[in-house]
C-alpha cells in the first residue's frame, strides 16, 4: 500500500508499569456531568447526558512527573482549565449495559478539557457546533493511563486542580451525574466503541481562565499529577 503522503502515527498515551503505549483513536466528551459546573454554566438538573468530541491529535500527552506544555490558542481572550477523569476503553462494543460497562475499561487519566470558553459560549448561543471552542489544536493535555486493577478506588477518588498553585477546582468523582458505566451505556448506544476510545467525563465546579504562563497541576486520588504549562 502506497500512500500520498505519509500518515502521522497514532498518538499514543503511556501505560503506568508498562512498555507498551495506548494508541488514541477518538476522545468522547461528556458535557456538564457535575451539578455544581452545570450551574455555573446556567443550567439545573439532572438532564440526559450529551457529547462531543475532540480529534485524538488534540491530545498533549504527559510522562509521569513531566510538565507538559500547551501553547496558548488563537481566537480566545477566554482560555479555561477544566479537570477531568479520563477513561480508557480497551474493549470495543455497541449497546454496552451499565451492567457489562466497566470490563470495557483498559485504565483511567487525568485529563484537561481545555476549551476557548468564549467562542464556545458564542456558538452555543447561536445554536452552533462547539468544534471551535472544544476540539482545537493541543486542547487535551493527558497524564499517562493507570491500568483499572491499579485504580480500585476511583469512583469515589478526589479530583482537583491548581493553577499557580491556587487550587481552582476540587470534587469527587463520585460527585458524577452519570457515573462511569452509565457514560458508556450511552456513548455506546450511539457509537460503536473501539479500544483505544478515550472518555472526557466532565468537569466539577470551579472552571475558569487560564494564561500564558500559568502552570496547571491537576490529579486525581491513585492516578498522580498531570502538570501542564501555558505557554
Ligand atoms: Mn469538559
Amino acid at each position: 500500500m502506497t500512500y500520498t503522503f505519509e500518515p502521522p502515527a497514532p498518538v499514543a498515551l503511556p501505560v503506568v508499569g508498562q512498555q507498551a503505549t495506548f494508541p488514541a483513536r477518538r476522545v468522547y466528551c461528556v458535557g456538564r456531568n457535575y451539578a455544581e459546573h452545570a450551574r455555573e454554566m446556567g443550567f439545573t438538573g439532572r438532564e440526559p447526558p450529551f457529547f462531543f468530541l475532540k480529534p485524538a491529535d488534540a491530545i498533549v500527552t504527559v510522562s509521569d512527573g513531566a510538565t507538559g506544555a500547551m501553547p496558548y490558542p488563537p481566537l480566545t481572550q477566554n482560555l479555561h482549565h477544566e479537570i477531568e477523569l479520563v477513561v480508557a476503553i480497551g474493549k470495543g462494543g455497541k449497546n454496552v449495559a451499565a451492567a457489562d460497562a466497566m470490563g470495557h475499561i483498559f485504565g483511567y487519566a487525568v485529563g484537561l478539557d481545555m476549551t476557548r470558553r468564549d467562542l464556545q459560549l458564542a456558538q452555543r448561543d447561536a445554536g452552533r457546533p462547539w468544534d471551535i471552542g472544544k476540539g482545537f489544536d493541543h486542547s487535551a493535555p493527558m497524564g499517562p493511563i493507570t491500568p483499572a486493577a491499579q485504580a480500585p478506588g476511583i469512583e469515589s477518588a478526589a479530583i482537583w486542580v491548581k493553577v499557580n498553585d491556587r487550587v481552582r477546582q476540587q470534587s469527587r468523582v463520585s460527585s458524577l451525574i452519570w457515573r462511569i458505566a452509565e457514560i458508556i451505556e450511552h456513548i455506546s448506544a450511539a457509537w460503536e466503541l473501539q479500544p483505544g476510545d478515550l472518555i472526557m467525563t466532565g468537569t466539577p465546579e470551579g472552571v475558569g481562565p487560564v494564561a500564558q504562563g500559568d502552570l496547571m497541576v491537576g490529579g486525581i486520588d491513585g492516578l498522580g499529577e498531570l502538570r501542564v504549562k501555558v505557554v
